[in-house]
């Protein structure tokens, strides 16, 4: 897996920086000033530079022991007893990496994966005219959903490419599609979005519907951050801190997933009195959650937890960044009212402050609007955030000659643009950034489930061990209810 997708979520100081700066302590005391929130990882030669990067307060994230023999390593596994994590780097092979593992560090990095591959071969083919119409995925699509007719519904959600839109019965954002899943009568749904989406459909669904997706593995990288067992360890840890006082987790801390999580999480919710929420919702939610009990553990998304708590005016002191490595202390989970999961979206957390300042120094007057996934200071800064729905009914609603600059995945601000020329409708950041997980459903894959359906074949069905659909369909209902 990868521990930071690129160089905006997490800090390396390497050798270069250690040297330029002239100690280990100075490289990461500048680091850290410039961008106290991210996480640093430092990279460590020998075992006293170990000693060195191990002195430094607050702990770091992780120390990365570049180069070393296997001896040096097991004396490094020894020298850190646990206090940080352990990665192991340089001269990775297939045949040595059992033999690092077994040193007992926490992680193996091989830049082979990335340095070392081979190029691919590829060819184009040119198909001749007459052949395309037999072959073509969108006749094939068109075809097989007039023969469904009502037995099929398509959902697709506004992050989604053109040409997969433009088959939607219903398009909107994660809630909006979870109202149309648990509202349709079709026999079979297909869900254009990410597997999340589906599973929220497939949970919702009434018996004999079917959920199918055109590409399985379309994940998306926000529910990754926040495994089953890791919140388990996590309420676990609170309820520790909460018993030495008398109380408990359960009593005291009411659960909420963004619904950008695995089901897993949702049954979690349901099991422990909490509930689910969508961006569209989240201030809502929030403010029931704290109604019910004086604590929210807020999951998988940092940012969307913050700014909701910042539109509810809840200070800075009374929000807890989880820290997957070192669990705070009872004081800490004592005056937290609202405890954040450290999980944020890739796509939207690119967009940062400069972009705002840049956009108005080029488009005086031009109107900001934001996801709430974004980072605080951008969310802050904009003239307005909320859900992909909020954004598109501001801009539906906007007279001509409006100016906008917009953060969110790209393939919906492209369409935006598409769809009202009248308006001048920019991404915020120069590299708009598209969602890969979303890209991930085609008109090809779309089509291929289609062709399995005509044949009566279900493709890429989606569907939730019953046990866990039963305690996630209670934490969504809840929230359907609010
Ligand atoms: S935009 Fe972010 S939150 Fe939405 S599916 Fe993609 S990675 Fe997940």
């Amino acid at each position: 897996m990868n521990h930071r997708m690129s160089l905006f979520d997490m800090m390396m100081v390497k050798d270069n920086h250690i040297d330029g700066a002239g100690s280990i302590a100075l490289a990461v005391g500048r680091a850290r000033a410039q961008h106290p929130d991210l996480p640093i990882e430092v990279e460590v030669r020998d075992l006293d530079e170990l000693r060195q990067a191990l002195a430094i307060e607050p702990p770091l994230d992780r120390i990365l022991l570049d180069n070393m023999d296997l001896d040096t390593m097991r004396k490094a596994v020894s020298i850190t007893a646990g206090r940080v994590p352990l990665e192991a780097s340089g001269n990775v092979t297939r045949a040595r990496v059992k033999a690092i593992a077994e040193t007992g560090v926490d992680f193996i990095s091989a830049g082979a994966l990335t340095h070392s591959v081979k190029a691919l071969d590829l060819s184009m083919k040119i198909q001749p005219v007459d052949k395309v119409a037999e072959t073509d995925p969108v006749t094939r699509i068109r075809e097989v959903k007039a023969a469904l007719g009502d037995r099929l519904v398509i959902l697709g959600h506004h992050y989604q490419r053109d040409d997969v839109i433009a088959f939607a019965d219903y398009r909107g954002d994660s809630l909006e599609l979870s109202r149309r899943a648990a509202q349709t009568d079709a026999e079979f749904i297909v869900f254009c979005g990410v597997h999340f989406m589906a599973e929220v459909a497939a949970i919702l669904a009434k018996p004999g519907q079917r959920v199918l997706i055109p590409d399985i593995e379309a994940g998306c990288f926000l529910a990754e951050t926040a495994s089953a067992h890791l919140v388990a360890e996590a309420w676990d840890a609170l309820d520790t801190a909460l018993r030495a006082e008398g109380s408990s987790a359960d009593a005291e801390i009411t659960p909420i997933t963004y619904v950008n999580s695995d089901a897993e999480l949702k049954a979690f919710c349901g099991q422990h009195n909490g509930t689910v929420c969508t961006s569209g919702n989240a201030d809502k939610v929030l403010k029931w959650a704290l109604g019910q009990r004086p604590r929210v553990f807020f999951f998988p998304d940092q940012h969307l937890g913050r700014n909701t708590a910042n539109k509810l005016d809840i200070p800075p002191e009374e929000m807890l960044l989880w820290n997957l490595h070192r669990p705070p202390s009872a004081e800490a989970v004592h005056t937290a009212k609202v405890i954040l999961w450290p999980g944020a979206c890739n796509v939207h957390q690119r967009f940062r402050p400069e972009h705002i300042h840049a956009i108005r120094a080029r488009y005086p007057g031009i109107r900001v609007i934001v996801h709430p996934e974004c980072k605080a200071e951008v969310v802050n800064l904009a003239d307005d955030a909320g859900s992909t729905a909020h954004i598109f009914k501001q801009i539906e609603a906007a007279p001509a000659g409006t100016q906008w600059a917009i953060g969110t995945e790209h393939h919906f601000v492209q369409r935006l643009q598409t769809e009202h020329p009248e308006q001048l409708i920019l991404s915020l950041s120069d590299v708009p950034p598209f969602c890969a997980n979303m890209s991930q459903i085609t008109i090809d894959n779309l089509a291929e489930i289609m062709d399995a359906l005509a044949h009566g074949e279900l493709h890429n069905e989606v569907t939730v061990e019953p046990e866990t659909a039963k305690w996630a369909k209670i934490a969504l209902e809840r929230m359907l209810s609010l």
